[in-house]
C-alpha cells in the first residue's frame, strides 16, 4: 500500500501464493505481506471441484488477518515494473515490494471451436458452479480429453445420473503422466461404470442444435451431447512476467529456488518450469497440488535468503469413481519396468531409469490402497535407490526392506 515500507508481495492467492504467505510467517519475517487474488473469495482447494463439487477453504479470512497477511481479494495485478521494484494493480493501486512472488497458477485451455454455452471449462469455483447445475439425471455429457480432469468430471456426472461420453485423441487415457498399465485399471473402471470411452479420435467440429450440441468426430462419427466439457489442459498464467521481460517457456523460467531473471522476483507452483535436482536439472512445469504448496513454502524461503534447492519428488493423485490413482516421479523418465501384482490383485508399477535407479512409481485400485505402496516407493526415488528389480516385484518383499537398497551413482 502507498506509504508503507516494501513489503512481500504475492500474486495469485491460490495453494502457492497462500501457502507462501503462511510460511513467511513461519519462518520468521515479520514485515508486510500483501496477498493479491484476481478471485473474489478467500483462497480455496481446486481439486474437489472436480470431484464432489465442494467449495473447501484453504483458509478462512480470520487466519490471513491473525497472520498479520494483507489479503486482497479480487484484485487482479496488471502490470509489473521490475526496475522500479512495483507491482501496479488493475484499479491502478501501485505496491512496492522488496521481493515478489508470482503464483498466478494456470488457466483451463479452451477448445477452437464455438458450440456456445454448453462447452464448459473447470479452472475456478465460478466455473464449478456453472457446470454443476447443469449435471443433472439423464443429460447427455461429452467430456473432451481423457486427462486427470475430465476424468474426474466423467465420474461425477455418472454418479450424478448422466450418459457420460469421454473423447480423447491419443491411444488411451491420461497419456502424458500415466504408465499404459495403470491408466488401463483407471479405463476399467470407467467402463464398469457406464462410461463411453473412445480414445484415437479427435473432435473436428461442435455445432449447437435445438438440443444441445453436436461433435463431429475425426473418423465422421457424430456425438450429440446436453453438456460439452473441454478437459484439454492448462496454460501457464505467464502474462505478468512476460509483459515485464522475465524470461518464459511454457511457465516463468525459475532455477531451483524459484528466482525468476528479474532481481528480487519469484515465481513457483503451477505457473513456473523450474529444474529437477533428481532429474538431471530437467525443466519440469507441474500441476499438481502438493508441488503449489511445497513450492510456495520453499519460494518462501528463498525469498527470506534461503539457498537450499528444491527436490521434492513429482508426485500426484487423481480420484475416479471409487477409485484412487496416485504417480510419483516421473514415469516417462524410465527405460524400463517392473510389476508387483499384490494379492489383493492391486499392481505396483515401478519405473527404473538406465542405471537401475527407480525413477517413478504408480498404481491405481479401490479407495486408499495404494498410497503406502506409493509413499514407500517416493522415499526410495527421493534417495536415488537402486532397488533389485526381483525385490521389487516380488509382493512377499516389504517395500519397507526394499529401503535398505544401494543408492545409485
Ligand atoms: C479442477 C481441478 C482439480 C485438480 N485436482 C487435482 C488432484 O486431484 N491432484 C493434484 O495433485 N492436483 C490437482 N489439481 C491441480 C492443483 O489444484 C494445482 O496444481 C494447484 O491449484 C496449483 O496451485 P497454484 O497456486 O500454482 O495455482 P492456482 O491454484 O491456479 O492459483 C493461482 C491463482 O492466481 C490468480 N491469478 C492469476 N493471475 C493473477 C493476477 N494477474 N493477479 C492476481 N491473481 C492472479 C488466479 O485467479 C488463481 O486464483 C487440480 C486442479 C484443478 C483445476
Amino acid at each position: 500500500m502507498p506509504g508503507m515500507a516494501p513489503a512481500i508481495v504475492i500474486a495469485g492467492a491460490g495453494e502457492c501464493g497462500t501457502r507462501a504467505a503462511f510460511a513467511l510467517r513461519e519462518e520468521g519475517w515479520d514485515g508486510p505481506v500483501i496477498l493479491a487474488g484476481a478471485e473474489p473469495s478467500p483462497p480455496y482447494e481446486r481439486p474437489p471441484l472436480s470431484k464432489t463439487g465442494e467449495l473447501k477453504p484453504i483458509c478462512d479470512e480470520d487466519s490471513l488477518r491473525e497472520a498479520g497477511i494483507t489479503f486482497l481479494p479480487g484484485t487482479e495485478a496488471a502490470r509489473l515494473d521490475t526496475a522500479a521494484h512495483v507491482l501496479e494493480l488493475a484499479d491502478g493501486r501501485r505496491l512496492p515490494y522488496r521481493s515478489l512472488l508470482l503464483a498466478t497458477g494456470a488457466r483451463a485451455r479452451r477448445l477452437p471451436f464455438g458450440g456456445g454455452t454448453q462447452v464448459h471449462v473447470l479452472r475456478t469455483h465460478a466455473d464449478s458452479v456453472a457446470l454443476r447445475e447443469r449435471l443433472t439425471p439423464g443429460r447427455r455429457v461429452a467430456v473432451i480429453g481423457g486427462g486427470f480432469i475430465g476424468l474426474e468430471l466423467a465420474s461425477s456426472a455418472a454418479a450424478l445420473g448422466c450418459a457420460v461420453t469421454v473423447i480423447e485423441l491419443g491411444p488411451r487415457l491420461m497419456g502424458r503422466a500415466v504408465p499404459a498399465q495403470v491408466a488401463a485399471v483407471m479405463a476399467e473402471r470407467h467402463i464398469a461404470a457406464g462410461v463411453d470411452i473412445r480414445c484415437g479420435t479427435g473432435v473436428t467440429a461442435l455445432a449447437q442444435t435445438a438440443s444441445g450440441v453436436a461433435i463431429t468426430l475425426a473418423e465422421g462419427a457424430t456425438v450429440e451431447a446436453d453438456v460439452v466439457i473441454a478437459g484439454v489442459g492448462a496454460a501457464p498464467e505467464t502474462s505478468l512476467a512476460e509483459t515485464a521481460g522475465i524470461d518464459t517457456a511454457d511457465g516463468i523460467a525459475v532455477d531451483a529456488r524459484f528466482a525468476t531473471s528479474a532481481p528480487d522476483v519469484f515465481a513457483a507452483g503451477d505457473c513456473c518450469r523450474y529444474p529437477h535436482p533428481l532429474y538431471d536439472d530437467r525443466l519440469l512445469r507441474l500441476e499438481s497440488w502438493r508441488a503449489a504448496q511445497e513450492h510456495g513454502t520453499a519460494a518462501a524461503r528463498a525469498m527470506l535468503g534461503g539457498t537450499e534447492p528444491y527436490a521434492g519428488v513429482p508426485w500426484f493423485w487423481t480420484d475416479q469413481h471409487d477409485y484412487s490413482l496416485q504417480v510419483a516421479g516421473l514415469a516417462d523418465a524410465a527405460s524400463r519396468e517392473v510389476v508387483r501384482v499384490r494379492p489383493d490383485g492391486v499392481e505396483i508399477w515401478f519405473g527404473l531409469a538406465d542405471a537401475g535407479r527407480l525413477v517413478a512409481a504408480a498404481a491405481a485400485g479401490p479407495g486408499n490402497s495404494v498410497a503406502k505402496d506409493i509413499k514407500l516407493a517416493e522415499m526410495l526415488i527421493a534417495r536415488r535407490a537402486a532397488p533389485d528389480p526381483a525385490a521389487l516385484a516380488d509382493p512377499g518383499v516389504g517395500l519397507k526392506s526394499v529401503l535398505r537398497s544401494p543408492v545409485a551413482s
